[in-house]
């Protein structure tokens, strides 16, 4: 290093450091500001942001009815193939939803089957931890009754 770069940087030095303590002290004396979450500490109380999509989710009112009619266009709208919709019948003879098998470990969550159901029934649930060794695990059946609707 130059002797002239030498005392550059002794001179800019202390007024970076003065900089970085500004803002830490704005924040020590404003702490409402703080946007760091405390994770995992605060893992009880933390909600993932409203855009946050996690795994894709059959949505299910609080009777815990699907409006899914088992069209499959979700399925077809899927890039890889991470959806299979398997249909059977009601009592009355209509074709309604068996199972909606939906892998989550080759999901890239692109939204393409949340966006093409015409009835809305698809959605981004927020859990976020869900890391598992078990492949198994990642291959999830959404609908909550077989052969509902
Ligand atoms: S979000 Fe994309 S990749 Fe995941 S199931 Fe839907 S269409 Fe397939
Ligand atoms: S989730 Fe929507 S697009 Fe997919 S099968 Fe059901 S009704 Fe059709």
């Amino acid at each position: 290093m130059k002797f002239c770069e030498y005392v550059n940087a002794v001179l800019t030095g202390p007024v970076s450091l003065l900089k970085g303590m500004g803002v830490t002290l704005k924040y020590f004396f404003n702490p409402k500001r703080i946007v760091t979450e405390q994770y995992p500490e605060n893992k009880a109380t933390l909600k993932m942001h409203e855009r946050f999509r996690g795994r894709v989710e059959l949505i299910h009112n609080e009777q815990g009815f699907h409006n899914c009619t088992s069209c499959g266009i979700c399925e077809k709208a899927c890039p890889n193939a991470s959806i299979n919709v398997l249909s059977t019948k009601n009592m009355a003879g209509k074709k309604v939803l068996g199972k909606y098998l939906y892998r989550y470990d080759t999901c890239t969550q692109c939204g393409l089957c949340v966006d093409s159901c015409p009835f809305g029934c698809l959605g981004f649930a927020h859990d976020f931890e869900s890391a598992s060794w078990d492949k198994k695990s990642f291959e999830l059946v959404l609908n909550k009754c077989e052969g509902q609707g």
